[in-house]
């Protein structure tokens, strides 16, 4: 019987694997998955189609500026200057390949970001279970499901364990949904279905397996594409601000521009040539760069960021990255190892090493049995595989006897971080494991050798000190219990029977301890958050340097407590938040944001989910993360090493510097260029520039030297200043008065050379020729200076951006071209400079550079100078 693609969740499992030709236990084989994916395509849904480059090309011509600078090429043709129109749409068509090279180049790398991150499905091929890019599946695989994991395809139910799934996204329903394997009515309706998990939904607890009847645009999702796929371009809140400050630009520029043309004509000069020189100043002081060079930059540090293993998911999130002022981390992983070892066993009243461990009493076997049985990792023949702190007891055990096999789960109450704890059903016996306190308080016999005995207070008192004393030194300590009869699943975690307590050590990480020492020096601090006991987490913080003593450790039970009207006072000086639910981190990032920090938090967990969107940054944990704390966070971070959250707030930190670095030298260069001709203009000189020496400067200083810019390396000083303010203005710590003086400068040395030239040598094409070329070199030098507020381009090394040396290269040489091609003379006006003229424009035009250069020299001699005498005293 073949039914319809819509009728599997009314067949039975077996049924659905027989039609589908594959067995449940091993898979589809590789081989056979191959030619199923030839068959039928990816599983992917199908994007809208994106502008052809063409398209793109020939949208660089529809801007304004062209408009204008079309205009002029009309205005010169109908004055009968065939060259200058000419020129100027040679120039039209310039401008117009370098914005597109510019704009092709910022899409495609923001396109190929997308590909940094690929959702991942865990299947079983051949017997193994592997991980694939989900885009990979086909009909027929098996797939593992887990709590936290997006569904990947349109799936059969074959096996559930309290499985609840979240699927308002395509029912619009917002209540869990519990699945079940068995086949449900022919005319169920989607949400009805509960034998089927659908593409994109999510599941919030317990596990399964499922086998793919769907994918791609067949799948229920599919059919609702359309809605997906909407390309939503992210803007950041910086781009956003730039594109005002654009329209506030082009509005100045062209009120100035119309004013040097209207004071031009009144002062008698001549009509054609005042109207084009205020059409070339207008297009030259407008920074149309901008946006794509912002664009590049943002998309190049997120390369950087996926070098340093962070994968950016929001774009925004990578600027509001280096104002960061509190890192909340979680333990487990992210500051330790994660590679946890069972080191010994609290068992009939005292402990064993792992290492030879030799008892054989009913207390003994029974906890090897929790031990290797009650998880849910996963065996083949390479590699186990699971939750590290399952996967340590699972290996404990076998190391102490290799012959106990895993058996045959009947029932699972999954673990979660809130109960801290995990039971599984095998036949009519339970078997758990959790939190000591919590399995305490569900015991009320403990078994000592082969007896068992009433669990009394004194007794109960007697475990929780043996466990604080291994917590203290910083071991995970579980606890072991059992029930040999259970007659309902509701009684699998009631009146257990104690077994044994476990001591579990998981390593700090190396790098850590030295990215801590950085987060200090850049002004932030470092929060632990962790679902462990209060013992474990002080022993690691204090090892890290994190918190000193207890006072500085709030346990969530606490954190409950707290009055909300004055969390201040409780919450100020704490370092360690430990046996944290995940909602109590929530209660953390808005006490933090409360108080105007900046808070990046890491989490793992579905219950994670919340607190992240809510931290300004959220990041989710690569390896240990689930799928939804993936989707909710800005960032994800693929090796959830801490000390890699260190080194994004410095990419992040260098992003935003890079920017601020190229917003500097257009809007100076631009300020500059305006100033020359509005100065010569109201003072009645004659035109230091013509209209096509403005647009050549324009093509020759606006594109290269500020894109290169922008690809500068962070700087290590970045980490020795404090956060920048979440809300700071891009003009802040007087970068707007550095732009308004340095364009200031320019202009008025442009002014003087020209004035200089008129004097000394009376022709009007040199005296034009050595402002042109003055004006060039005045923007070439201070893009050296741009690299650094705090440096010398001479202390950053001025080979350490090669990409700036070529630019600057490759601007010197178009200059050179004009003034020396004959042909280009005679459309630019320009003469052939001598080495005295060279000698006084190279001099007059680098003496700022070298007087900024020498300057921080000083200041850091007089700075060091005064550090060794502060240390003196
Ligand atoms: P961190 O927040 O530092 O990353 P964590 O997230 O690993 O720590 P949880 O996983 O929430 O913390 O664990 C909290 C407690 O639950 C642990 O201290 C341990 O006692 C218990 N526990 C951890 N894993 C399991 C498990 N798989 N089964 C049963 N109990 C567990």
């Amino acid at each position: 019987m073949v039914l319809s693609k819509k009728q599997w969740y009314a067949m039975d499992a077996k049924e659905v694997a027989n039609a589908l030709n594959v067995d449940r236990e091993i898979g589809l084989s590789n081989k056979e998955a191959a030619t199923r994916l030839q068959a039928n395509g990816k599983n992917k849904l199908i994007a809208k189609k994106k502008d052809n480059i063409i398209f793109v090309f020939l949208r660089q011509f529809c801007d304004f500026m062209v408009m204008v600078l079309l205009g002029a090429a009309i205005i010169s043709a109908a004055f009968g200057e065939i060259i200058d129109a000419a020129m100027i749409m040679a120039i039209i068509i310039l401008n117009g390949i370098l914005g597109f090279v510019q704009e092709y180049k910022a899409e495609k790398s923001l396109e190929s970001l997308k590909e940094l991150y690929t959702d991942e499905a865990t299947v079983f091929r051949d017997g193994k279970k592997q991980i694939i890019p989900a885009e990979n599946l086909v009909s027929g695989d098996v797939v593992v499901l887990n709590q936290g994991c997006k569904i990947p395809a349109d799936l059969r139910l074959l096996q559930c364990f309290n499985m609840e799934v979240e699927e308002s996204l395509l029912t619009g329903e917002s209540r869990h949904v519990t699945k079940e394997i068995y086949a449900v009515d022919k005319a169920a309706s989607l949400s009805e279905q509960k034998s089927m998990a659908f593409s994109g939904t999510t599941i919030v607890r317990g596990r399964g397996l499922g086998v793919v009847v769907a994918t791609g645009m067949a799948t229920e999702m599919g059919k609702i594409a359309d809605l997906l796929t909407k390309a939503t371009v992210e803007i950041t809140p910086l781009q956003l601000k730039l594109k005002k400050l654009g329209k506030y630009l082009i509005a100045i520029c062209v009120a100035v521009c119309a004013l040097v043309s209207a004071v031009g004509i009144i002062m008698g000069g001549d009509i054609y040539t005042m109207i084009l020189t205020g059409v070339s100043l207008g297009v030259a002081s407008i920074p149309e760069g901008l946006p794509a060079i912002v664009t590049i930059c943002l998309a190049l540090g997120v390369w950087r960021l996926a070098k340093c293993n962070a994968i950016v998911k929001k774009l925004p999130a990578v600027e509001t990255l280096g104002s960061t002022t509190v890192i909340c981390s979680d333990k487990t992983g992210t500051l330790t190892e994660n590679s946890m070892e069972a080191i010994a066993l609290y068992l009939d009243g005292s402990w064993e090493k792992v290492k030879g461990f030799s008892s054989k009493s009913a207390a003994a076997k029974n906890a090897l049995k929790v031990m290797v049985n009650c998880n849910s990792i996963l065996e083949n023949d390479e590699n186990i595989s699971g939750d590290p702190t399952e996967v340590a007891l699972f290996n404990g055990a076998l190391n102490i006897d290799d012959t106990i096999k895993k058996e045959k789960i009947d029932e699972e109450i999954p673990f979660d971080s809130k109960r801290r704890l995990m039971s599984v059903l095998i036949g009519s016996k339970s078997l758990v494991k959790g939190a000591p306190n919590t399995v305490l308080q569900c015991c009320n016999k403990i078994q000592q050798g082969n007896r068992s005995l009433d669990l009394d207070i004194k007794t109960k008192d007697i475990i929780r000190r043996e466990f604080a004393n291994y917590s203290q030194n910083g071991y995970r300590v579980l606890a072991l219990a059992y029930k040999e009869k259970v007659n309902k699943v509701t009684e699998m975690e009631s009146a257990l029977t104690f077994l044994a307590l476990v001591a579990i050590a998981d390593p700090i990480r190396k790098d850590v301890y030295n990215a801590l020492f950085k987060a200090n020096t850049a002004g932030i601090k470092t929060v632990m958050i962790t679902g462990d006991d209060k013992g474990t987490a002080l022993s690691v913080a204090k090892e890290l340097g994190i918190a000193k003593d207890e006072n500085q450790v709030m346990l969530g039970s606490e954190l409950q407590e707290v009055n909300e009207k004055s969390p201040k006072k409780a919450l100020d000086n704490k370092r360690v938040f430990a046996r944290v639910n995940p909602e109590d981190k929530m209660k953390i990032v808005r006490y933090y944001k409360s108080q105007g920090e900046v808070v990046a938090m890491t989490g793992d967990g579905v219950n994670d989910a919340p607190a992240l969107k809510e931290a300004d940054i959220g990041i989710a944990m690569g390896l240990g993360g689930t799928d939804v704390t993936k989707e909710a966070a800005d960032f994800i971070l693929t090796d959830d090493n801490f000390a890699n959250i260190v080194e994004a707030v410095f990419q992040g930190r260098g992003i935003y510097d890079n920017i601020r670095k190229f917003i500097r030298y257009l809007l100076s260069s631009n300020l500059g260029e305006v100033l020359t001709m509005f100065i010569a203009v109201i003072f009645g000189f004659p035109l230091p520039l013509l209209p096509l020496q403005i647009l050549w400067i324009n093509l020759v200083t606006d594109g290269l030297p500020a894109l290169a810019l922008g690809l500068d390396k962070p700087s290590p000083s970045l980490m020795k200043a404090q956060p920048r303010k979440k809300d700071e203005g891009i003009f802040a710590d007087g970068l707007g008065l550095k732009i308004a003086l340095r364009g200031i400068l320019i202009g008025v040395t442009t002014i003087f050379v020209f004035l200089y030239a008129i004097i000394t040598y009376n022709d009007i094409n040199i005296s034009r020729t050595m402002a042109f070329t003055a004006l060039v070199f005045c923007q070439l030098f201070y893009v050296f200076d741009c690299r650094s507020e705090y440096e010398s381009t001479f202390a950053l090394g001025i080979f350490s951006n090669v990409y700036l040396l070529l630019a600057v290269g490759i601007s010197v040489i178009m200059q050179y071209v004009v003034l020396y091609i004959p042909w280009l003379q005679q459309v630019f006006h320009t003469v052939p400079l001598t080495l005295e003229q060279w000698g006084i424009i190279l001099f007059v035009t680098a003496l700022p550079t070298i007087i900024s250069g020498i300057g921080y020299e000083i200041k850091k001699i007089v700075n060091n100078s005064i550090i060794k005498k502060e240390k003196y005293i």
